[in-house]
């Protein structure tokens, strides 16, 4: 066992609330089966008598918050950041697809993997629900490699069997023959988990979502991850695709992809019907605000989620996002919600950006009381903040007086230099 003091934060699992101790204690151990979990968090005085002999490190001013959860993100675009396109269609044409084509060499796949763990640790993400590409030598690779570092840690086969260029499109009964090897081999072993991954309604075939919606029902534990509604060019030719559906996410409906652990990024362009679909259905949405604003895609309307009831939590979609720091992509959160001219603005706290990116994003993926918190049971993955990182965070974080004037102050001015230490798994 292991303990640790400092500026403590965790969540409230109903609520959502943030828990909060200036003078904290996280202890850390092994449970039954040997997994590092968190097995003690609180305030130092109340907690630290029932450890005695338990080595306590001081990370006094240091704050230790659960480890980010990105929502969505694809590690073959870790290459394709910042690539100048004038929109979504032409980005994957001009950029995302010719540099996908590259991953069918499990070597060069291998690499982009290991650069793209070393940046999420980096930025203090320790969860995450990856697209790989659409060879099986991608998803092959990301495992190995985050299954070497002890990551809970969620990927899948691509799906693109049409409207897709030579090198990355799929073929409709090879892509589900391999999409259900893949999940026998990698689903559950240990922290992995395996996504069901169409790339978007319009580059599959009726047929290859038909098949990706029968594995879904026949493995109800694996995850399901798409893209919707981002851009109104792509949701008008969807309409065209799919002439038979009430709407975009209808398809996805249609075909038995929506459902507990599906997760689709964006999600901007959304009638009331849908979001009550996705309400009812339990689907969630990855709110990737750095991309939407890159890509001039839209605004997701919080407003309108927290009406209907449906669930989400942050994204950074590298590469169509911006960057891999949960800093960047929770302040691009609160301009998305600030922004009032397409609908209504509102002004996220800094504990709900945080929770949307920690314990908020966990429990769309249900993975509640597993990652993305601090509670006793959680698996014992946080990192260590320096809120002295900077000259100006120095300067503004000694004026803060409060837990959200300390976070804002971290989620506005902070980035990768504030992320002292990232702990997988309590290592
Ligand atoms: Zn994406």
């Amino acid at each position: 066992m292991k303990a640790y003091r400092a500026r403590l934060l965790r969540f409230d699992d109903a609520s959502g609330q943030p828990l909060y101790d200036e003078d904290g204690l996280l202890v850390v151990g092994p449970d039954a089966h040997g997994q590092a979990v968190v097995r003690a968090a609180g305030a130092h005085a109340a907690l630290i008598d029932r450890f005695p002999g338990v080595a306590v490190e001081d990370l006094r001013p240091r704050l230790i918050t659960p480890g980010f959860v990105d929502l969505h993100i694809h590690y073959p675009q870790t290459d394709v950041i910042g690539a100048p396109a004038a929109g979504l269609l032409p980005w994957l044409e001009n950029y995302t697809f010719p540099h996908e084509s590259r991953f069918h060499e499990p070597a060069y796949a291998r690499g982009v993997a290991e650069f793209f763990l070393d940046e999420l640790a980096r930025n203090g993400v320790t969860t995450a629900l990856t697209f790989a590409t659409s060879h099986p030598a991608s998803v092959n690779a990301m495992f190995e490699a985050a299954q070497a570092r002890g990551l809970r840690f969620i990927t899948g086969k691509v799906l693109q069997d049409r409207h897709s260029p030579d090198g990355v499109r799929d073929h409709t009964e090879q892509s589900l023959i391999d999409t259900e090897a893949l999940i026998r081999r990698w689903h559950g072993v240990d922290r992995l988990g395996y996504a069901i991954t169409p790339r978007f309604a319009p580059t599959s075939t009726p047929a290859q979502l038909r098949g990706a919606g029968e594995l879904a029902a026949k493995y109800p534990d694996v995850w399901i991850q798409s893209h919707v509604a981002e851009n109104v060019d792509e949701i008008r030719w969807a309409a065209e695709l799919f002439p038979d559906s009430a709407s975009y996410l209808g398809v996805y409906g249609d075909f038995g992809l929506l459902r507990e652990r599906a997760v689709y990024a964006h999600c901007i362009h959304l009638s009331a019907a849908d979001r009550a679909l996705m309400a009812r259905t339990g689907t969630v949405a990855a709110v990737s605000p750095t991309s939407n604003q890159f890509l001039g895609s839209g605004f997701f309307d919080y407003a309108a989620a927290d009406a209907a009831g449906m669930r989400y939590g942050l994204a950074s979609d590298v590469g169509g996002g911006t960057s891999f720091s949960p800093f960047r992509t929770m302040l691009a959160a609160y301009v998305v919600g600030r922004e009032g001219q397409t609908k209504p603005g509102l002004s996220l706290t800094p504990a709900q950006l945080w929770w949307q990116h920690t314990a908020g994003a966990a429990r769309a993926l249900g993975l509640e009381g597993v990652v993305g918190n601090l509670l006793p049971g959680c698996e014992a993955d946080f990192v260590v903040l320096n809120p002295q990182a900077t000259p100006l965070l120095a300067r503004k974080t000694a004026q803060a007086h409060s837990l959200d004037e300390l976070l804002f102050a971290l989620i506005v001015l902070g980035d990768d230099r504030v992320v002292e230490r990232t702990v997988i798994a309590g290592r």
